[in-house]
């Protein structure tokens, strides 16, 4: 099972993710994705 990107939380769904320089992100929730796309702004491929 995945773990959430930012707080390592598993995730249980692949609801939450997000395309970067790095590769597909996931997260646990939608607020853990966007506290990633603030941090992280510049690695966001879209
Ligand atoms: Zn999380």
């Amino acid at each position: 099972m995945k773990k959430c990107d930012l707080c390592d939380l598993l995730v249980e769904t692949d609801g939450f993710q997000l395309a970067t320089t790095e590769g597909v992100k996931v997260f646990c929730c939608e607020g853990c994705l966007s506290v990633y796309r603030l941090l992280n702004g510049d690695k966001i491929n879209d």
